[in-house]
């Protein structure tokens, strides 16, 4: 017999719940600490002082320095103002050339393009079929001018984790600064911005039980960005505004917790990941994407031939579970995923895909559910897909690039 409909968030990678803690942590900088950080009186140096503290937490979080960390509004704002801002630095010395990698998040793929704009020249590194970028390939190119290397901790889509410890080390060794987008690591898995000679990093609280627009920007000592916006002094006058001081409370709440919480957690989701990707490979013409060991514990991505993912998603929808697929921003559009398609999928492929994310509130029980409902959902939609009966009668074998 089958389960009552459930209610089945699966979609962490998009966003996440505020929780409750987090949540009450930041309600009295709305109601009674609301007072301006750069006033005077009382109520705005006790605002200052939880400011300065959040900043040290953080700062702990990830083995920085406070006076490395930047607050923005989010993992965007950070990953434009690292790279931008790197570039018209280092432009000044003759360094106009950047690399990066086909798969980044469109903050960075975006930011970079708009450089091409100005003139700069960008290296497009491939991730390979398992999604994971190989060191050697970062070393061999930098160049003369190579002013900065943007490679993210984990992607956003496939989940697969990077070395960023041996990057890091390259580009420390070769004088070429190194920021990486961990919007989707932090939280999940382990940052020491010195262990892992990471010179720039974003994050976003809304990727780990925080709230949604407020990040930071971790800018390692001796590194001068120009100013993102200019105004009072807030950060250090490099970003200036008055201060989401709720936000920032939220952020450095929400990261504590995840840190101290991330190894129990770890090891609950890796179980649930690994359930669930062995009972949808039981389906047949399907397959993961991203490397099966090397991704964050939370993420399964999957291709199933002959359907379209966005049917997918509208049928699970009914079912009560959110999922994704290929990353929100793409959604809309009839390109498949830029991500699928870097690890070598082709086209029709790549349409078929479904991303589930889990974290905290996730259950055993939702990877149960899961479990009953997709097979019958992907047979259902299979059985009205003139493409699916085409692949079944001729046997069709999709060109997939290994690499
Ligand atoms: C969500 C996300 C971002 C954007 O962060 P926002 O805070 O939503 O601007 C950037 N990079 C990655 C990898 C993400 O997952």
């Amino acid at each position: 017999m089958s389960e009552a409909k459930r209610f089945v968030y699966a979609d962490n990678a998009a966003t996440t719940a505020v929780s409750p803690s987090v949540l009450r942590a930041m309600e009295p900088y709305y109601t009674t600490h609301y007072g301006n950080p750069s006033s005077l009186y009382s109520i705005g140096q006790a605002a200052k002082r939880s400011l300065e503290a959040a900043r040290r937490d953080v700062a702990e979080c990830l083995n920085a320095d406070p006076n490395e960390i930047f607050f923005t509004s989010g993992g965007s704002e950070a990953d434009n103002w690292a790279i931008k801002g790197a570039a018209h630095l280092l432009a000044q010395k003759g360094k106009k050339h950047i690399i990066t990698t086909k798969f980044e998040h469109h903050a960075v793929l975006h930011a970079c393009a708009a450089l091409e704009k100005e003139g700069f020249e960008v290296t497009y590194l491939e991730v390979h079929s398992n999604g994971v970028v190989r060191p050697e390939e970062v070393e061999a190119a930098i160049r003369e001018d190579t002013a900065l290397v943007t490679i993210m901790y984990a992607n956003n889509e496939i989940g697969t984790l990077q070395p960023i410890r041996e990057i890091g080390e390259i580009c420390r060794r070769r004088g070429v600064w190194f920021h990486t987008d961990a919007v989707q690591a932090a939280g999940n898995v382990p940052i020491d911005v010195k262990e892992q000679n990471i010179d720039m990093l974003s994050l976003s609280a809304h990727k780990f039980h925080g709230p949604k627009g407020v990040g930071l920007l971790y800018i390692r000592k001796g590194i001068v960005l120009p100013n993102l916006i200019d105004g009072g002094a807030q950060e250090r006058s490099r970003r200036a505004g008055t201060e989401n001081v709720a936000g920032i409370i939220g952020l450095s709440t929400a990261l504590k917790e995840a840190c101290a919480t991330m190894q129990e957690r770890g090891e609950r989701l890796t179980k649930m990941r690994d359930r669930l990707i062995a009972g949808a490979l039981q389906i047949e013409r399907s397959r993961l994407n991203g490397d099966s060991v090397r991704r964050l514990p939370g993420n399964v991505s999957l291709c199933f031939e002959g359907i379209e993912g966005e049917s997918l998603l509208l049928l699970l929808d009914l079912e009560g579970v959110c999922a994704s697929s290929g990353s929100a921003c793409t959604s809309g559009s009839l390109d498949p995923s830029h991500v699928l398609l870097s690890i070598g999928l082709p086209h029709e492929v790549a349409h078929g895909s479904l991303r589930l994310s889990f974290s905290d509130g996730n259950t055993e029980e939702d990877v149960d559910y899961i479990l009953e409902r997709l097979p019958r959902i992907v047979e259902r939609l299979r059985a009205m897909s003139p493409l699916w009966e085409t692949i079944k009668s001729k046997n069709i074998q999709y060109d997939i690039r290994e690499f």
